[in-house]
C-alpha cells in the first residue's frame, strides 16, 4: 500500500477552501481576493508588509502554533505533520492583506475612504 506523498491542488482558492473572488467586490490590493499575501523577510525594505511579517513570524514559530498547524488538515500524512512540527523558517510568511484586513474583499465605500 502506498501513501500519497503529494497533494495535487488545482489553485490556491480551491486549496484553501475559499470561494472564487467576485470581480465586483474582490480586494484590489495585492491579495487578489485571498486576504493574505506572501512576503519574504526583508528588514531593509521595511514598510507595512515587513511589519506584518514580523508579527506573523513571531506567532508562526511558537510550538503551540506549530502543533495547531500540523493537525489542521485531515488529509496530511503523518510524515508531513512531523515536518510541520520541526520546520525551520524559510523567510516566507503569508501576511494579512493590509488593504482588506484579510477579508479579500473591497471595503464598502472603497479603499481611500479612511485614508
Ligand atoms: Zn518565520
Ligand atoms: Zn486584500
Amino acid at each position: 500500500m502506498t501513501e500519497p506523498t503529494e497533494i495535487m491542488l488545482t489553485d490556491r482558492y480551491a486549496a484553501t477552501g475559499r470561494p472564487y473572488p467576485e470581480p465586483s467586490t474582490v480586494c484590489l490590493g495585492q491579495c487578489e481576493g485571498m486576504g493574505c499575501v506572501p512576503h519574504k523577510d526583508n528588514p531593509e525594505e521595511g514598510g507595512i508588509f515587513q511589519q506584518l511579517w514580523e508579527e506573523e513570524h513571531a506567532e508562526a514559530h511558537k510550538i503551540t502554533t506549530r502543533i495547531r498547524n500540523a493537525w489542521r488538515f485531515e488529509f496530511l500524512p503523518l510524515g508531513s505533520r512531523f515536518a510541520i512540527l520541526w520546520e525551520r523558517c524559510d523567510g516566507w510568511h503569508f501576511v494579512k492583506c493590509p488593504d482588506c484586513g484579510g477579508t479579500g474583499k473591497r471595503p464598502p465605500g472603497g479603499f481611500d475612504a479612511d485614508r
